[in-house]
């Protein structure tokens, strides 16, 4: 064969800017693509021998890749099948084209998976290089080698040449930007990034070991990869600490274990493997340093699976490999794209069945866990529908005795005792025992249950509670009192007139500090005899309001508005009957106030009562309910600690 020069089997003569510039973003992924065919056509050649179509003892088929600084050059080494001049024209030549459709068409069922789902992945090598070679030597027995030279415009020669062994060795003549693909630690952590777990072996370099000081090569070649990766393994050939060291091997500076994990393993309708572990999840959505790693066949494609699992799914970790992810596309275009939506309808399931399983073989043990993996399961609760219908089954409430409920099983305890006079069932909650240990009391003498919602989304969970169970309602213990919150048919009443209250309110407000941050609310409740008698409470609705709107856009508004207690006078203690006593009253003409253009009106008569000489117990009654709910600090302690010696 003689020197053949052509032109490159493409449309435009401008394909090489385009490929440079726009293709690919990512400069160094042109590595995975030379090592992917390097990989498919070792492959191919197992296939071929297995079938008996190629001959003898298939040697060494380790892919290597080895860096020449002073010819600048990067190259990659297969024995795999090889290309012969026919086969380089048609599958380089003509880059739209690509071998590896063929090939699988005629090997359906037997061939070893193959990479090559990436379109114009050779080509990839002139976004760094000025000039790519390919030196090939076909499996074929009366093949010659050929090479083929390309100088990055549409421009090419192919010709024979002498190859001693069987495969393709790919030369990258690398462009002077991009002299980091020069450097040996670039090039190692390329390949460990993208090349981990492929099934070839590939050798890159000497492995090093330290020897007196010092760092030294050794006789070893330096493997990069682990070839069989426990997710493309039979669970059942997989025990406990095989899945936990796999999972060392994904996320080397990782310490912790992970609780548990499943092994994905999907035929039809799509092809899909992979291996996701459920680590702690303690708090604080946003630290998800290990990240759940996409494969295609083996090949690292990317870490940020947003868009292709719910994003509840990426608090896990793991990896996922499916040959059925169309990968070269745009992030925008994976969201719309049927496959992707029925592999992460899958997933969820997947996820969800597992769960149900744990909770159902080992209530206890999963009990244990709750608290490790509920954000997790409320966030896949609060964002995918599916999943909540799923989830309720298992998803757990804790009281503060530390027993266990699903919300069914909550319901059904509660009901007799906390079903107020309007049919609606009351559960009661505390986000701090200790805080609200007044409140507790009051609760558990009631017989009522308290429950501990301590979580990150636990408010979030019971607002979404609340809208799907019509007559159900959640209240911190410490938003009215324990009468209020549950009213029964038999409601203490206190016998005091509207006008005396108004006169008690009105003497505790003269005393209430003036603040942007908080706004306090007196009223007048007669509660139980020995309630505290002054106390605060917090209004359900705005604290929940502000709550959620830490985790919520659009919510801002409620963080903003100032927080709002209503100030108890409890008028069933004796104390504040004393105090009542003591009020003085007296008539008043009082004139209604008109609106503009409104007839004035007539003066009505009032009893206007007051409270005169009780500042300093006012105070201190109103210092002990801040006391009580941890509010008093600063110049208001000190001052209610002074106060206090003085009246002793
Ligand atoms: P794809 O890998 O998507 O098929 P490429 O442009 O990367 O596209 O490669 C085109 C074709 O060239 C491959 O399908 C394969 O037939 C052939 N080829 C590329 N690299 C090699 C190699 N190292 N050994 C044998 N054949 C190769």
């Amino acid at each position: 064969m003689t020197t053949k020069k052509g032109s490159i089997g493409v449309t435009s003569d401008n394909i090489f800017p385009v490929i440079k510039k726009f293709l690919y973003s990512d400069h160094e992924i042109f590595l995975r693509e030379l090592i992917s065919n390097a990989v498919d056509a070792t492959q191919k050649l197992k296939t071929l021998s297995s079938v008996g179509e190629a001959k003898g003892d298939l040697g060494d088929l380790r892919v290597r890749v080895t860096i020449d600084k002073k010819k600048n050059t990067l190259t990659v080494s297969d024995h795999g099948i090889g290309m012969t001049a026919d086969e380089v024209d048609r599958y380089i030549n003509q880059i739209a084209f690509s071998g590896a459709e063929e090939f699988l068409g005629k090997y359906k069922d037997k061939t070893e998976a193959i990479i090559g789902h990436f379109g114009l992945g050779f080509y990839s090598a002139f976004m760094v290089s000025d000039k790519v070679e390919i030196f090939s030597q076909s499996y074929q027995p009366d093949a010659k080698a050929v090479h083929w030279s390309c100088s990055g415009d549409p421009e090419y020669t192919l010709e024979e040449t002498i190859k001693a062994e069987r495969g393709t060795d790919v030369v990258l003549h690398i462009n002077e930007e991009f002299t980091q693909y020069l450097e040996d630690a670039t090039i190692e952590s390329l390949l460990r990034k993208y090349c981990k777990f492929l099934p070839v072996e590939i050798a890159f370099g000497m492995k090093k070991e330290w020897k007196d000081g010092k760092e030294v090569e050794t006789g070893e070649e330096n493997i990069i990869n682990d070839t069989n990766p426990a997710w493309m393994r039979k669970p059942a050939e997989l025990k406990d600490e095989d899945y936990k060291a796999f999972y060392h091997e994904l996320y080397p500076t990782q310490m912790d274990e992970p609780l548990f994990h499943i092994h994905l393993n999907v035929d039809y309708p799509f092809h899909l493997t992979g291996i996701l572990y459920f680590p702690r999840i303690k708090s604080n959505l946003d630290v998800r340093r290990n990240k759940i790693q996409l494969y295609c066949n083996q090949v690292f494609v990317t870490d940020e699976v947003e868009n292709i699992v719910p994003e509840y799914l990426t608090l896990l970790h793991g990896v996922i490999d499916s040959p059925d992810i169309p990968l070269n596309v745009s992030r925008s275009y994976l969201q719309s794209d049927n496959n992707v939506k029925k592999i992460s309808g899958h997933i969820t399931k997947k996820v969800a069945d597992k769960l149900a399983e744990m909770y159902k073989n080992d209530k206890e043990d999963f009990e244990k866990k709750w608290d490790d993996i509920k954000l997790f399961i409320q966030f896949g609760m609060l964002t995918d529908e599916k999943f909540y219908e799923r989830a309720i089954g298992f998803a757990l409430l804790k009281n503060i005795q530390g027993n266990y409920f699903t919300l069914e099983e909550y319901k059904e305890r509660i009901k007799e005792a906390q079903t107020d006079k309007d049919g609606n069932l009351v559960a009661l909650y505390t986000q701090d025992p200790d805080a609200h240990y007044t409140f507790i009391e009051r609760a558990k003498e009631k017989g009522y249950d308290v429950l501990l919602l301590d979580g990150e989304l636990d408010v979030h969970q019971i607002s979404q509670f609340e809208q799907k169970n019509e007559h159900l309602r959640f209240v911190r213990i410490d938003s009215d009192t324990i009468e209020n919150l549950i009213r029964k048919e038999n409601q203490e009443k206190d016998s005091y007139t509207d006008e005396q209250k108004e006169g008690l309110r009105k003497a505790f407000e003269g005393l209430l500090p003036d603040s942007e941050k908080l706004r306090y609310y007196v009223t007048c409740e007669a509660a139980a005899k020995d309630a505290l008698p002054v106390f605060l409470t917090q209004n359900e609705f705005m604290r929940r309001m502000k709550e959620m709107s830490q985790h919520q856009q659009g919510m801002s508004f409620y963080g903003q508005m100032p927080d709002q207690y209503n100030i108890v006078i409890n008028t069933s203690h004796p104390l504040i009957q004393e105090l009542i006593g003591k009020m003085t009253s007296e008539e008043v003409e009082e004139v209604p106030e008109t609106k503009e253009g409104e007839e004035p009106k007539a003066a009505e008569k009032k009893t206007v009562y007051t409270l005169a000489g009780e500042d300093e117990r006012l105070h201190q009654l109103f210092d002990i309910a801040l006391l009580a709910s941890g509010q008093l600090k600063g110049e208001s302690l000190a001052k209610f600690v002074n106060r206090s010696v003085a009246l002793l």
